[in-house]
């Protein structure tokens, strides 16, 4: 803990951790020193960690990367870091993030972006971490914490996990309770690990998850040692290929990677299969219907009165004046767009022809994972993201619809409510990571990052 807490101090630059909290990581450090000699030490005994900013901790403050939860001090604890407490996880500090985990470049946070450790060969740009768990890919990566906290609404865990040659684990939607974390899109959110090996992974799960009756979509299920799962062994094993994945103008080396890596688990001796998604190509349409209008409704809580920033008001202001004003100050410009999407899809002239439709999309999305499944198919190997990680401000011009590009081979997993892993198995001509991805069949995250053993 100690050396993590001096390798922080000197981070600065990283941009990764926006709220430390030492005295809190000596304190829970020393009880852990205390609980491993009396040899009653739980998995994650003394293991310094950091919390994503979106994750509510008691008496910390918690912004969620937006300005208009300024000055928030949770009084409550989510469930998720409550769990990794009892596990005898140190926290550190809270970790940078996209504004309301809205975004894939880190760029849309209040504190401005994390950045990549890593580097191009002969190239001193600075490089995005990813998205929105980008302080959590960009701590782990530089050794400031053995592992973090982040959540995956349509990637933000696996795409930061791949940009920065991490392991990062979406489980399977209910795995993980939502209580105490800020809600993105409710029906999409998950937490999940982001650590240096899928051990890691597979510890840290088994301390986060497990049934909450705080909330209603948590599902009642046991918690599998997901460590002990990890055998390397996936003899016989069903490995699917998606063939819709394989969009048109992906980089040779990204291909390159996917293909390897299928030649990798049939070395291992899984049986690798061509299987077809017919209605990924429907997936980022849908999700960016869906996100924003989940999104809009959980954005109504920032009215100025109950949390965070409120605007100063003129002489005369009513109500309205105040959720406007408070509104426009608070809000950057992504949520702010996301807000008027999710409002306009779901307004009484156009629900039916877009939030209908797409819920209607999302079931055949689901559908097709389903159909895989029941063929007998174990797992599915499918690349993380279309490219490695890209520079700080390369998107700043550029029309919001080729950022959200970036979630093509992620989203299609939280509309399924599936679960997937990126594990880091390359890296690119310039010398960055390069991750692929392992989507698994529900509540078996076990078997999945198994494979992902076998891959790392
Ligand atoms: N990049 C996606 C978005 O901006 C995913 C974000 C996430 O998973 N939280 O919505």
């Amino acid at each position: 803990t100690e050396s993590c807490l001096g390798a922080i101090e000197g981070s600065g630059a990283l941009n990764a951790f926006v709220h430390k909290t030492p005295e809190i990581a000596m304190e829970r450090a020393r009880a852990a020193d205390e609980r491993l000699q009396t040899g009653d030490a739980p998995a994650m005994c003394g293991l310094p960690i950091g919390i994503k900013d979106l994750f509510c901790t008691k008496g910390v403050p918690g912004q969620a990367g937006s300005r208009i939860l300024q000055g928030f001090v949770p009084e409550y604890e989510s469930t998720v870091t409550q769990n990794l407490a009892d596990a005898g996880a140190v926290m550190l500090g809270k970790l940078n993030m996209d504004e309301f985990a809205m975004g894939s470049s880190n760029e849309t946070s209040v504190y401005g972006n994390a950045v990549n450790p890593w580097r191009r060969s002969g190239d001193d740009a600075q490089l995005t971490p990813g998205g929105s768990s980008g302080g959590s890919a960009a701590a782990v990566a530089a050794d400031l914490c053995l592992a973090a906290t982040g959540t995956d609404t349509g990637g933000s865990i696996r795409q930061p996990a791949a940009f920065t040659g991490t392991v990062g684990v979406k489980p399977t939607y209910g795995r993980c309770s939502r209580w105490g974390i800020v809600a993105f899109a409710c029906s999409l959110d998950q937490a999940g690990p982001m650590t240096k090996s899928v051990r890691d992974s597979a510890i840290m799960l088994g301390a986060m998850a497990g049934h909450d009756p705080k909330d209603s979509t948590s599902a009642d299920l046991a918690v599998p040692d997901f460590e002990g799962m990890l055998t390397g062994d996936i003899k016989g094993k069903t490995i699917g290929i998606p063939r819709e994945y394989r969009m048109e103008g992906m980089p040779a080396e990204i291909e390159k990677l996917w293909s390897d890596g299928a030649d990798m688990l049939r070395d291992a001796g899984a049986k690798i299969v061509d299987i077809s998604l017919p209605h990924t190509k429907y997936a980022l349409p849908v999700y960016y219907v869906l996100a924003p209008a989940e999104a809009s409704s959980n954005l109504a809580r920032y009215d100025g009165v109950r949390y965070g920033h409120r605007a100063k008001l003129a002489q005369g202001d009513g109500i309205n004046e105040m959720y406007e004003k408070t509104r426009a100050e608070g809000f950057g410009h992504e949520v702010q767009r996301r807000a008027m999407i999710g409002t306009y899809v779901l307004s009484a002239g156009f629900y039916d022809a877009y939030y209908n439709r797409a819920r209607k999309v999302r079931t055949l999305i689901k559908r097709d994972f389903e159909t895989v499944f029941a063929d007998g198919v174990d797992a599915i190997l499918a690349p993380a993201t279309p490219s490695a990680a890209f520079g700080l401000g390369e998107m700043k011009d550029a029309d919001p619809v080729q950022m959200y590009l970036n979630d093509v081979f992620t989203v299609t997993v939280n509309l399924a409510g599936l679960p997937g892993v990126t594990v880091p198995t390359g890296l690119d001509g310039q010398g960055l990571p390069l991750g692929l991805q392992v989507i698994g069949r529900p509540w078996e995250e076990g078997e999945m990052l198994n494979a992902a053993f076998a891959l790392e």
